[in-house]
């Protein structure tokens, strides 16, 4: 079942949100090259935690950072650390607030001195893809016609579409249903209603679109070594279309 959330939760997911999107412009602000991605999860969990929220990532299925760090091939859900950022790469930062009991969910990818066009491009399109997806969302539309959307952008330009893992549901919980596909034909799944609020999140590859997972239990890299890259927004669904909740 798909939680229809009141015009008042979704203020609270909103706040929530907000602070998503104020901690990804704080990454924006700390990231470079000589900084850790210790450093970087330290700062924002301070960040969050000085306003009143808790990084809901920390602790999630035994999760022990408090965002997540994902560099060039690693596609999502990298462990902060020792790890010093280089010029010439991508980093996705994936980031979860939750405050009074609502959860917002939003990531971005960064790019780090000099890289070659076509990662640029990668990184662009991978932004261009979610843009089309929350495009189309709209009460009354079927969930696979973002889905749809997101796979268009990203296979018109050479890219594939990362199928292991979606986007959700999100607002008690980080995971509620429904999942949310980045790839599928348009015109199935469940049909959006106002008050549905959905983590629409686009993984893109430059190369095929396997992953794996590492050792470590979490990072998910491409099955090629090629690069990865990750954007992600908390929405709202109205009438209107999508109301874009990771805002700062
Ligand atoms: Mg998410």
């Amino acid at each position: 079942m798909i939680n229809i959330r009141s015009g008042e939760e979704i203020e609270l997911i909103r706040e929530s949100a907000r602070m998503v999107a104020q901690s990804l412009d704080l990454a924006a602000e700390l990231i470079g090259p000589g900084v850790t991605t210790g450093e970087l999860d330290r700062e924002i969990e301070d960040f969050i935690r000085s306003h009143g929220g808790t990084p809901e990532f920390k602790g999630f299925h035994g999760y022990p950072a408090s965002i997540c760090t994902s560099v060039n091939e690693e596609v999502v859900h990298g462990i902060p650390g020792k790890r010093v950022l280089e010029e010439e790469s991508i980093v996705g930062i994936d980031i979860g607030v939750r405050k009074n009991g609502y959860v917002g969910d939003g990531a971005r990818t960064f790019v780090l001195g000099e890289v070659p066009e076509e990662v640029l491009s990668l990184v662009g399109t991978t932004l261009d893809a979610l843009l089309a997806g929350l495009e189309v969302v709209r009460e009354g539309v079927h969930l696979s016609d973002v889905s749809n959307a997101i796979q268009r952008v990203a296979e018109s330009r050479g890219y594939s579409v990362v199928r292991a893992l979606a986007g959700h549901g999100v607002g008690a919980e980080l995971h509620e249903p429904p999942e949310v596909p980045n790839y599928g034909p348009p015109g199935f799944g469940p049909i959006l209603k106002a008050g549905m609020v959905l983590a629409i999140e686009p993984m893109i590859n430059a190369g095929g679109p396997g992953v794996r997972t590492l050792e470590d239990g979490w990072t998910v890299v491409t099955a090629d070594s090629r690069m990865s890259a990750h954007f992600e927004h908390t929405v709202a669904v109205s009438s209107e279309g999508a109301d874009i909740l990771t805002i700062a």
